[in-house]
């Protein structure tokens, strides 16, 4: 099946007793046996739902994956990652990763002993510089927020191989739509489906997909165990969400590209960011792993200061001030102020975000709407 036909019907199959087209939601928290331990392949809803069960179908079949396991949220699905781990283990992750990432490693998981090096890892000598014989996981995550870098998930995934480490993509920002990581050597893809997959900013969770038989039995085991599991309603709507994610990401994918060339060619915009660029360092990464460039795009002013991002940003009415990502409405971010406000200034001067950075996230609006409303906030 082509990826398309996945997005309708990956593990969908009509429901047995009525024949419903749509997966019900199975709103119940157990399941009636038929003698002690003897049912219908659910006990108790913590552990299983069907509702649960087809969108962790539809998701492993997007991901070319054998399985997947949901959770409640895109965090709640990196705790039960890191939580494979042990006191002296070693991760390596990137040094430009998603805020909530970060503080659940910093403020979780090193407190527990888990060790990490944070490195640029669009370089893989930094990489192989920061394994010890403890390494036990690669974290990486592809394009980075807010900076947009590729990383080279092939050649970072061989090296993991290499040397008996794991490896996970965080793969959120591309959605499978436009990269699978798994067929490019990645252990696990780990998403938060609140983005692209859900796809209408109405609902969180999260999801982690393996072809690991040994991955998924811990991954399970979180599932049963802490109990983080998304309900049935919410999964149902994330189940309705993917069912247009190739024309919605078809359509800001267009966008993007549009506003992409406008913004590379105004005379107030300092440095466009968008791997769709050929002036994009990775740009020959992007066209090689992914399917299309993807609905995020960066940018910085010439007069570089947080009040000129701030009044940009005041001035714009279609692009809504938000955090977030992935929705059919295009948002407007300020990251040295929202999302990387914890940074100090000159480390995030050191790592390339400015002050003036502004983030998109661009929706499936008409382009010509969302240029001007661009255009008319430069004032
Ligand atoms: C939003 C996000 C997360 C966290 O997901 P939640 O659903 O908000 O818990 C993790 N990684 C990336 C890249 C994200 O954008």
């Amino acid at each position: 099946m082509k990826f398309n036909t996945k997005t309708i019907h990956a593990g969908q199959q009509p429901e047995e007793t009525s024949g419903a087209v749509m997966p019900p939601i199975f709103q119940t928290s157990t399941y009636a046996q038929q003698a002690p331990n003897v049912n219908k392949g659910y006990d108790y809803a913590r552990v299983g739902n069907p509702t649960r069960t087809a969108l962790e179908k539809l998701i492993a079949g997007l991901e070319d994956a054998d399985q997947c396991a949901c959770f409640a949220s895109g965090c709640a699905a990196i705790d039960a990652v890191l939580k494979m781990f042990r006191p002296d283990d070693h991760i390596i992750a990137s040094n430009d990763l998603y805020g909530g990432t970060y503080r659940l490693f910093t403020q979780v998981f090193e407190p527990m002993g888990i060790d990490f090096s944070f490195v640029d890892m669009t370089s893989l000598s930094e990489v192989e510089q920061a394994q010890t014989d403890n390494t036990k996981l690669l974290w990486i995550e592809t394009p980075t927020n807010p900076l947009l870098r590729i990383v080279d998930i092939e050649a970072l995934t061989n090296f993991a191989r290499e040397h008996e480490i794991l490896s996970v993509v965080d793969n959120t920002f591309a959605s499978p739509y436009l990269q699978r990581p798994l067929t490019l050597g990645s252990d696990m893809v780990l998403h938060s489906t609140t983005k692209y997959l859900g796809g209408h900013s109405d609902v969180i969770g999260g999801a982690v997909a393996t072809s690991d038989e040994e991955v998924m039995e811990k991954l399970r085991f979180q599932v049963k165990t802490t109990g983080a599991v998304p309900g049935p309603m919410d999964c149902y709507l994330t189940l309705r969400g993917i069912k247009t994610l190739s024309v919605r990401m078809r359509q800001s994918v267009e966008n993007a590209k549009e506003i992409a060339s406008f913004l590379q060619d105004h005379p107030q915009v300092d440095q466009t960011i968008y791997p769709g660029l050929r002036s994009h360092k990775q740009h020959d990464i992007a066209k090689k792993q992914m399917d299309d460039f993807g609905a995020m795009i960066s940018f910085s002013l010439k007069d570089d200061s947080q009040e000129k991002a701030h009044n940009f940003m005041s001035q714009t009415s279609i692009f809504t001030l938000a955090e977030s990502l992935g929705g059919v409405e295009s948002l407007i971010s300020h990251p040295a102020s929202m999302t990387h406000a914890s940074i100090p200034r000159e480390v995030r001067e050191k790592a390339g975000l400015k002050d003036s950075l502004i983030r998109l996230s661009v929706g499936i609006e008409d382009a010509e709407d969302l240029i001007e409303d661009l255009a008319q906030a430069f004032g």
